[in-house]
C-alpha cells in the first residue's frame, strides 16, 4: 500500500526535478507510475495525483480515469471505459485569462476545502508514460487538474493561496455529497 504524504511533509514544498527523457521507460520510472496510479485508485473521490503525494520529488502527474467519466459522461455509452493519463514533465503552456473561483480540495491536505481562484481553459504539454510528447487543452474542471498538479510540482499546496477553507469529516462529507454535489480532491 502506496501512502499519500500530508500537507506538513518537506517533500510538498520542494520544487521537484524534471524526469530525465530516457529514463521514461525505466523499470524505476515505470514502478513511480504503477505506484501513483494505486494510490490514486485507493482514493474514492481522487481524480489526480502528483509524484510528491507519494513522496517522490519528480514533475510528474497523473489524471485519473474517473476525471474523465465526470467530464464526459456521454462517453459511457458503449465506448471503452476511459483510462488514466499520465503527465511527465508537464508544462502550462497557455492559460485563459478569464479567472473562475472555484472549490478544491487535495488528497495531501485531507478534510479541508476551500475556494481558489482558476483560469477556466489550459493547455499542458507534456510526455506520457511511453515517452510521446503530447499536449492536451481542457476547461473547468480539467483545466482546474492541470493548475492543481503543476502548483504541487512546484511546491505550491492550495492552501496557500485558497479562502474560505473549511474542515469538512468525512462522514459530513459524504452526506453533504448525497444532499449537494460532489467535492473532489486532486
Ligand atoms: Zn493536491
Amino acid at each position: 500500500m502506496v501512502t499519500i504524504v500530508q500537507k506538513d511533509s518537506p517533500v510538498l514544498r520542494e520544487v521537484a526535478k524534471s524526469v530525465p527523457l530516457e529514463e521514461i521507460p525505466s523499470p524505476k520510472i515505470q514502478k513511480i507510475l504503477l505506484e501513483m496510479a494505486e494510490a490514486l485508485e485507493g482514493e474514492i473521490d481522487g481524480v489526480a495525483i502528483a509524484a510528491p503525494q507519494i513522496d517522490v520529488p519528480l514533475r510528474i502527474f497523473i489524471v485519473s480515469h474517473r476525471a474523465f467519466e465526470i467530464t464526459n459522461p456521454a462517453a459511457k455509452a458503449g465506448e471503452p471505459k476511459p483510462a488514466n493519463q499520465v503527465f511527465i514533465n508537464p508544462k502550462i503552456i497557455k492559460l485563459s485569462a478569464k479567472k473562475h473561483l472555484l472549490e478544491e480540495g487535495c488528497l495531501s491536505v485531507r478534510n479541508f476545502y476551500g475556494k481558489i481562484e482558476r483560469a477556466e481553459k489550459a493547455t499542458v504539454e507534456a510526455w506520457n508514460e511511453r515517452g510521446e510528447k503530447f499536449s492536451r487543452g481542457a476547461s473547468g474542471l480539467l483545466a482546474q487538474i492541470f493548475q492543481h498538479e503543476t502548483d504541487h510540482l512546484d511546491g505550491r499546496l492550495f492552501i496557500d493561496n485558497a479562502t474560505e477553507i473549511e474542515e469538512i469529516s468525512p462522514e459530513e462529507l459524504a452526506k453533504y455529497r448525497a444532499e449537494l454535489k460532489a467535492k473532489r480532491s486532486k
